[in-house]
């Protein structure tokens, strides 16, 4: 536990936080009555993420890159930064690589350092293209190594490396959660990510682009229901370090999902047929059986309720 003077509240640095997940999951925390310290390079973020909370007093932003180590008195960590979607982390995929790897090594020797918590943002890409399904966390994936998308997924999984080989060399305290396809509100309306696109695509009555033929599935999990999960395991009075996955077992097709957006938004759209980009999964669903018994967890919010609820802060944001 760092010490601070006689504040009883938690100190909690996020990276990644000006981001998707990260600005969610500050909110929270402060909602909770903790500190929040996000730090963010910006590169996919935005200070338009902080606008329900910017003012708040135990709310600090720190522009910093994780790729650079950083000198911070927290009690807990959480480790987000890293571009999430396929355009963005391969716009530079070395500097993606250097963020899961560097940036892993930069927070465990913090966490070293503090003697605290740290959880680590990792995720179902760790299971590549995968040949078992459902995904048990005991899978071990398939993976290219050498593909467009291993900058992003082969980073992860060296940086799922580093937390193991930090916590059986230096006792450190780990999280390590690997999170499923994750959607709401604050989502970039640009970064490419599947709902984004079909939302977006579906409200201003452009085509609807499905990759492929539309039969690949893809398990959609609200982003409430993430943060719980990550809440509750970093509040968990135990040294479980997973990995755990998280996400909502519910699987769709890529077609199912754009048939429902087009529902739910009312919109005239064509579907549009485009190639398939390479190495891109054709299943993904997540086995949640182990969250459900560590974490007493399950997500709670069924894909419909979680996508009109998303479609309403795009529909609001392209408004302005
Ligand atoms: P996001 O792109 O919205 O957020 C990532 C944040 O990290 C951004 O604010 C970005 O500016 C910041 N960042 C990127 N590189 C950085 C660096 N070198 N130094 C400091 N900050 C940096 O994406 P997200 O969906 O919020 O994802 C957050 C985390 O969760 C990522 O680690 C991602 O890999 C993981 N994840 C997300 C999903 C999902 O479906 N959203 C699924 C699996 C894993
Ligand atoms: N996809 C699509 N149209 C789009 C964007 C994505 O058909 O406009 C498909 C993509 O090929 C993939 C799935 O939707 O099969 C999920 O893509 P996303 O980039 O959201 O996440 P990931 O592939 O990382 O799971």
């Amino acid at each position: 536990m760092a010490h601070h003077g006689y504040n009883p509240r938690r100190r909690v640095l996020i990276t990644g936080g000006a981001g998707f997940l990260g600005s969610h999951l500050t909110e929270k925390l402060l909602n909770n009555g903790q500190e929040v310290i996000c730090a963010d390079s910006l590169f996919t973020g935005t200070k338009d993420n902080f606008e329900s909370f910017r003012d708040h007093p135990h709310f600090e932003f720190i522009r910093h890159d994780v790729t650079v180590p950083l000198q911070i008195e927290v009690d807990e960590i959480y480790n987000l930064a890293c571009p999430a979607s396929p355009i963005h982390y391969q716009h530079n995929p070395i500097h993606t690589v250097k963020t899961s790897v560097l940036g892993a090594i930069n927070m465990l020797q913090l966490a070293k350092h503090l003697q605290c918590k740290i959880l680590q943002a990792s995720t179902s890409e760790v299971y590549g293209s995968p040949t078992v399904h459902p995904q048990p966390e005991e899978y071990w994936g398939n993976v290219n190594p050498i593909g467009p998308r291993s900058c992003y997924d082969e980073g992860k999984r060296c940086a799922e490396t580093l937390f193991f080989d930090f916590h059986r060399q230096e006792n450190i305290d780990i999280k390590l959660v690997r999170i499923f396809n994750t959607y709401g509100p604050r989502m970039h309306p640009d970064d490419g990510r599947v709902v984004s696109n079909f939302i977006v695509q579906a409200l201003k009555g452009d085509p609807i682009t499905i990759y492929g033929e539309g039969q690949q599935t893809r398990s959609f999990c609200y982003v409430d229901d993430l943060i719980d999960g990550f809440i509750r395991y970093m509040n968990l009075d135990s040294k479980e370090t997973g990995p755990i996955n998280l996400g909502n077992p519910g699987e769709f097709t890529i077609r199912e999902l754009a048939e429902k957006i087009l529902e739910l938004t009312n919109s005239g759209s064509e579907l549009v047929f485009k190639p398939l980009p390479k190495d891109d999964p054709q299943q993904r669903r997540p086995d949640i059986t182990k969250a459900e018994a560590v974490l007493g967890w399950q997500p709670t919010i069924q894909l419909e309720d979680g996508l009109r609820k998303t479609i309403q802060d795009f529909e609001t944001r392209l408004a302005q």
